[in-house]
């Protein structure tokens, strides 16, 4: 069955850098595959690379890595069938859950335990149109949003955004970043304090930590 296996870019621990999480250690499972090319990805490496393995297998070395905290992340994870019930074994084995996903695809069907954090691509990202909103209907206080901002422009976007979906109501956390060597992170928080946005900036912790390398950690 098609649920029963997965490609897998990596399975690797490290550092929580991009939620409300951010901080703890985390295991991550990092599968391949993404319909989305994003100008600023920093994650290509996951595009194509990676092995098709058993799912028991991928849950097995995930949990043996022996973190409280597990993410599902890619590329985009839901692209693949056997991702919603990898998230719900690592839910049964005790884990807390972060799923990372674009936004492009319906999380509708995501186990409900799960910690969903979604994108909504800014149009600097050149895959604004591609945003599902259907899924900020879905959203409950389990869940974050992460906009990643390359321009005053997507600034704006987000900030219009945030008000005309009450995002910050919807959700634990909406979560403000810039894409590297784009805009200035202090310009966006003067702009935050300036327009009051509710939202919280937050840059990639695990960046700071392994530099300069800055691919799969
Ligand atoms: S959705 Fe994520 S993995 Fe896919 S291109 Fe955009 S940033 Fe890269």
């Amino acid at each position: 069955m098609k649920q029963d296996t997965l490609v897998v870019h990596e399975v690797y621990a490290s550092i929580q850098g991009e939620s409300t999480f951010a901080g703890l250690p985390c295991t991550f499972v990092r599968l391949t595959g993404c319909n989305l090319r994003c100008a600023w990805c920093d994650t290509p490496q996951a595009f194509y690379s990676g092995r098709r393995r058993a799912r028991s297998d991928v849950l097995a070395e995930a949990l043996g890595m022996a973190t409280p905290l597990v993410e599902l992340t890619g590329g985009e994870p839901l692209l693949q069938p056997g991702a919603l019930p990898l998230l719900s074994e690592l839910c049964d084995a005790g884990r807390t859950v972060l799923l990372e996903t674009s936004g492009e695809r319906d999380i509708a069907a995501v186990d409900p335990r799960v910690h969903r954090i979604v994108d909504l691509k800014a149009p600097g990202s050149g895959e604004c149109s591609r945003n599902r909103w259907d899924n900020v209907g879905l959203l409950t206080p389990r869940d974050e949003i992460k906009i990643v901002l390359a321009s005053e422009s997507d600034y704006h976007w987000a900030r219009d955004v945030i008000v005309r979906h009450a995002l910050a109501d919807r959700v634990a956390a909406v979560l403000l970043s810039t894409a590297f060597d784009t805009v200035p992170p202090r310009d966006v928080v003067a702009w935050m304090l300036r327009d009051r946005v509710p939202a919280r900036f937050q840059i990639q912790l695990h960046k700071y930590v392994w530099a300069p390398d800055t691919r799969g950690v």
